[in-house]
């Protein structure tokens, strides 16, 4: 296959894909669970010799579509939505072609440079103050990451880069319960360990008690601890829960600690003014990330992290090889000294497409829509005689129970074969509950209202 070849399966991949997304509502959500059938109906050894496209192609429309969970279809309302709008599929195409590698500004300055000003862009439309700047990393997890082996380094004056953790004192992260378990995997892939991270007690809204924090900091110190950093959640994912960002961060403030925020789902209703006070204060906060590839629209993997100053995060990842070095430009930025991979895609640029395609009042629009659908959805489940609302919505986000617990989970199964919505579960103090969010960027209010009506139809 040569580029000519690739002009003409581009024009049946855009066909193709018009297509798919056409006959999206006419498909199961989710894909039927037979494990091992997609991988034995493949050769075990790859082809000696090449094979036509015609045969690669019939064999990926054979095999691939029927054996996906469709994350594009309007009626996906399971874990979160990883939405891809078509500006953005359509930025994606052009990152395909170009290829490039933007691990150094000279390497892609057109990546380096749209980056800069899209997280400008995004920091003006979350309403965060100017001086956060910020960089794109492929996931929350890797930007969580990154925060934390921060955190460790300025607790440890930057030792442990050079000495590495044995003899180093034992180092304390502070999160609660409801934040996500890239927070439990940076602690241990940082050597902090997972023991060291302390859940802070939560309050009935199930959101960290500032003053359990402050508690917790002091006993550590007492008890011959390092503190190192805090981790607050806005928009758990299991419930949505939201830490008392202003007051949680005053705490780790007077103790001298840093602050990262995981607002991976939420930070993208902070485009509307409105959900603002859900996490009101957040402009103390070192470090936040955010994924525009869950509810911007944006595919994955686009995770923006804003940060108050990026030093110490260079400080911590950046190495500077003289291969890397772009003579006579010593203070360009280079974003792999931000992140932890060298090599970096263009993210930016369908981060630039989408803005510009749906604009900020297109994407506010949704998204509003999606918080009263899913308000609405709530309703009518708790209207139903033996469903009950576990947890109340928070933004798009909430749950619903039967009062049996096999019940519940017999009417998940049901619901999912079916496959007129994709609902998942998650357990909230204990108990088995059927999660709903609703996110899709082209969802209707019709697509959302089947939630109420297949519980409805399979209860
Ligand atoms: N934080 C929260 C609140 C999440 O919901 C998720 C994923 O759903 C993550 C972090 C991890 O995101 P990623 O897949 O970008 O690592």
């Amino acid at each position: 296959m040569d580029h000519e070849d690739l002009r003409h399966w581009s024009k049946r991949a855009a066909d193709w894909t018009a297509e798919y997304h056409a006959g999206l509502r006419d498909r199961p959500v989710r894909a039927p669970l037979t494990p091992g059938a997609v991988a034995s109906a493949l050769p075990p050894a790859p082809p000696e010799a090449a094979e036509p496209m015609e045969a690669i192609w019939a064999d990926f429309e054979r095999l691939v579509p029927g054996a996906m969970t469709h994350w594009q279809h309007p009626r996906f309302f399971a874990y979160f939505p990883a939405n891809a709008a078509p500006a953005s599929m359509l930025a994606e195409q052009l990152v395909n072609a170009m290829a490039c590698q933007g691990m150094i500004w000279q390497t892609s300055p057109a990546a380096t440079e749209v980056e800069q000003v899209m997280v400008q862009w995004l920091r003006a439309a979350l309403g965060l103050p100017e001086g956060f700047s910020g960089t794109i990393h492929d996931s929350a997890t890797t930007a969580t990451l990154s925060a934390v082996l921060t955190m460790r380094e300025q607790a440890l004056g930057w030792q442990g880069l050079a000495q590495g953790l044995p003899g180093a004192p034992r180092l304390r992260l502070y999160a609660s319960e409801e934040t996500h378990s890239s927070v439990d995997k940076a602690a241990r892939l940082s050597g902090i360990g997972q023991e060291n991270l302390v859940k802070v007690p939560t309050d009935a809204a199930l959101s960290m008690r500032p003053g359990a924090l402050a508690g917790a900091i002091e006993a550590d110190r007492a008890a011959g601890f390092l503190p190192a950093g805090v981790i607050l959640c806005a928009g758990g994912t299991s419930v949505g829960a939201f830490d008392h960002i202003a007051d949680c961060i005053a705490a780790a403030k007077a103790e001298g600690l840093p602050v990262h925020v995981d607002a991976a789902w939420a930070g993208s209703a902070m485009i509307c003014p409105e959900f603002r006070a859900l996490w009101q204060g957040i402009e103390g906060a070192d470090s936040i990330v955010f994924n525009p590839h869950k509810w911007l629209g944006v595919q994955f993997d686009c995770a923006v992290q804003f940060l108050r100053d990026p030093g110490p995060q260079v400080r911590t990842l950046g190495l500077r090889p003289s291969y890397l070095e772009t003579a006579g430009r010593e203070e360009i930025v280079n974003f792999n000294e931000w992140t932890v991979p060298l090599g970096r895609r263009f993210r930016a640029l369908k981060l630039w497409f989408v803005l510009r395609a749906y604009g900020l009042e297109g994407l506010r629009a949704r998204i509003r829509n999606h918080i009263a659908w899913a308000a609405e959805a709530c309703e009518a489940l708790r209207a139903l005689p033996g469903v009950e609302i576990v947890t109340e919505p928070r933004l798009s986000l909430f749950t619903f129970a039967l009062e049996d617990e096999a019940a519940t989970m017999a009417l998940l199964a049901r619901i999912n074969d079916e496959g007129r919505v994709y609902l998942t579960q998650t357990r909230h103090q204990g108990r088995y509950v059927i999660r709903v969010q609703v996110g899709q960027f082209d969802c209707t209010r019709e697509d959302v209202m089947e939630i109420p009506a297949a519980v409805t139809r399979l209860m």
